[in-house]
């Protein structure tokens, strides 16, 4: 007996120190760069950023209200205030209002950087609930307010404002660079950045990365993190939306029968509801904890580092929070639930709509099969409503493109971290993943918990000092990247 106790104690002490050898090698891999001496800023472009979010190139989800002369208008805009970009550059156009323009670099056996933002922006919901005019109040307080003005035009003017400068300067990058502006991204893209990637695959390009919109500097989101951590997607989340119908015999409301379709649907959407996906340390947040873990508190960077041992742990934590949750499933929603129109009448027919997000790592035939099981009733119909795509692929973090990125983040922003991470949303660059694997989602502005609902909600803003360093890495990134 004492025997086994001893052998058990010297069992634990092992166990234990395994432990804290993990803890002791989990080591910082943060880049080490030392921040450059801020360039000047191209002249008025304050004032062009402020012009850009002016003109309302809104995307709608009925194609009937879309404006082609707020579109005309911006094309107008690029071509009068980026000169050099139209001159020196191929410059093609798509469906008229998407735009790719191709800098041809200097040694044509590199491949070429793709950078992409987008030019429409979502509808105003509540024109009222702003504190400024949404389109015209423009630079307010030295921070510039308007629709759009994070997504995307600050990518837009920024990457626009870059080449323009670089271009004035004389700069000849070694790889050739394009740059890809759709007008559609909101509704899909399927005019603007689905056709560009299309191109761009009939003429065989290879890219070395391409970098779009999706992640940005957060600022207090990350529990356990303090100060500003540049968080770059690697993968984007999936789609799908599910509509379930039930066709029964309806009646009077006096003599129901035992089920109706209303019964039987809302019973299988609360099974759906109850009975979510199956969680997952997904390889996107292995990254993030691998980069980040050692930069945290001592309690997560011990957990982090015995990821294996702590798994249950650290998605009991993860699904606590909305975000976290989102991050470690596919995510159910059901958001379109109808029947009915009479108070005393049984309807016939009964329809839901459930949204999901599906996490990289399953596929939309795994979301249908889950939902089959758990609805497991042969009387509710289930189909595919318009758009559905799978989760992109997961790009890679140890090859010299996340590096430039990573450099040109750090060189802008001193003392700042970084790590890869999930995009919860979806952005254009999914369109882009048919050329190559290297595709990476980041814009260099804040995001905290006091601005973030402001995006594609109230009163949409960047500080004057961020669209600026916007500029700034944007250049760099094409310095850095096209060398
Ligand atoms: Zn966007």
């Amino acid at each position: 007996m004492k025997k086994l106790f001893l052998a058990l104690f010297i069992l634990l002490i092992l166990f234990i120190a395994y432990l804290f050898y993990n803890v002791y090698n989990f080591k910082s891999s943060q880049l080490e760069v030392d921040a450059i001496e801020a360039t000047p800023i191209p002249e008025g472009a304050v004032s062009r950023y402020v012009e850009a979010i002016s003109i309302r190139t809104i995307s709608f989800e009925d194609e009937a209200d879309f404006d082609s002369t707020q579109f005309k208008k911006f094309n107008a805009f690029l071509e009068g205030y980026y000169p050099l970009a139209h001159s020196e550059l191929e410059h093609r156009r798509f469906n008229e209002f998407s735009h790719l323009f191709h800098w041809k670099g200097k040694d044509q056996r590199l491949k070429p950087i793709v950078l992409m933002a987008h030019i429409d922006a979502v509808p105003i919901a509540t024109p009222a609930a702003w504190s400024v005019h949404p389109f015209t109040d423009g630079l307010v307080n030295d921070t510039i307010y308007g629709r759009g003005a994070m997504d995307c035009k600050f990518g837009v003017i920024g990457i626009m404002e870059s080449v323009e400068q670089l271009l004035r300067e004389g700069f000849a990058p070694n790889r050739d660079i394009y740059i890809s502006l759709g007008h559609d991204e909101e509704i899909g893209g399927p005019r603007g950045a689905v056709e560009i990637a299309q191109y761009l695959k009939s003429k065989s390009v290879d890219p070395h990365f391409v970098l779009d919109e999706g992640m940005a500097i957060t600022d207090g989101l990350i529990p356990g993190i303090d100060g500003p951590t540049a968080i770059i997607g690697i993968a984007e989340k999936g789609y799908l939306s599910l509509e379930l119908t039930v066709a029964m015999e309806g009646g009077h409301s006096s003599t129901p029968q035992k089920e109706s379709s209303i019964d039987v649907l809302s019973k299988a959407v609360s099974n759906v509801k109850e009975n979510p996906c199956p969680r997952t340390l997904s390889p996107v947040l292995s990254a993030f904890m691998d980069k980040m873990g050692p930069e945290m508190d001592s309690k997560a960077k011990f957990v982090f580092a015995n990821r294996k041992i702590f798994k249950s742990l650290i998605l009991n934590e993860m699904e606590k929070t909305n975000s976290g949750n989102a991050s470690v499933r596919t995510t159910t929603s059901p958001t379109i639930f109808e029947a009915g129109i009479k108070d005393n009448v049984i309807p016939t027919a009964a329809r839901a709509v459930i949204n999901f997000r599906i996490i990289p790592g399953e596929t939309i035939d795994d979301v249908i099969a889950h939902v089959h099981k758990v609805i497991n009733d042969d009387r509710v119909n289930v189909e595919i409503l318009n758009k559905a795509f799978d989760p992109s692929p997961v790009s890679p973090v140890d090859n010299s493109q996340y590096e430039s990125i990573d450099r040109s983040i750090k060189q802008i922003f001193p003392n700042i971290k970084s790590t890869p991470n999930l995009v919860l949303g979806a952005t254009d660059s999914r369109h882009f993943t048919i050329l190559t694997n290297n595709v990476y989602r980041f814009s260099p502005f804040k995001v905290s918990p006091k601005n973030m609902s402001c995006f594609h909600g109230i009163d949409e803003r960047v500080p004057r000092s961020e669209f600026e360093n916007g500029i700034r890495f944007y250049r760099q990134l094409i310095m850095n990247g096209s060398n």
